[in-house]
């Protein structure tokens, strides 16, 4: 007399695949959207020694900084671009939109405020 049973096995439920998605922690850095935008310098530094047009175009750069400035006409570094800058010009973008004609920036690189006021002409 025999009364074993025969029980199959090895058919484990599957884990959800889903369960081990994945989350993309990255996050974008500030100046990644502004690489390529063109600005426009209006720095005393700009107005007293002025290349070219003080047109430039934004490049990326470590550090503390948001972005390299570079002239457009002849290449020269004109600057670092300070993050609150950045900042400030992705939000002019995001409530206008993609500039049609540079930017004028007028505190790009300066760790001190500059007195801008004090400007009478
Ligand atoms: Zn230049």
């Amino acid at each position: 007399m025999s009364g074993a049973r025969y029980h199959r096995k090895g058919e484990a439920p599957r884990a959800s695949a889903a369960m081990s998605r994945q989350l993309d922690l990255l996050i974008a850095e500030p100046e990644t959207s502004l690489i390529g935008l063109r600005v426009k310098l209006d720095r005393p530094v700009d107005r007293g020694k002025p290349c070219r047009r003080n047109i430039c175009v934004i490049g990326p750069a470590k550090g503390p900084h948001a972005g390299v400035l570079n002239c457009i006409d002849c290449g020269a570094h004109r600057g670092w671009m300070r993050k609150s800058t950045a900042a400030w010009l992705e939000d002019v973008m995001v409530r206008f939109g993609l500039p049609t004609e540079p930017i004028v920036i007028r505190d790009a690189t300066y760790p001190e405020t500059a007195p801008l006021g004090a400007d009478a002409a």
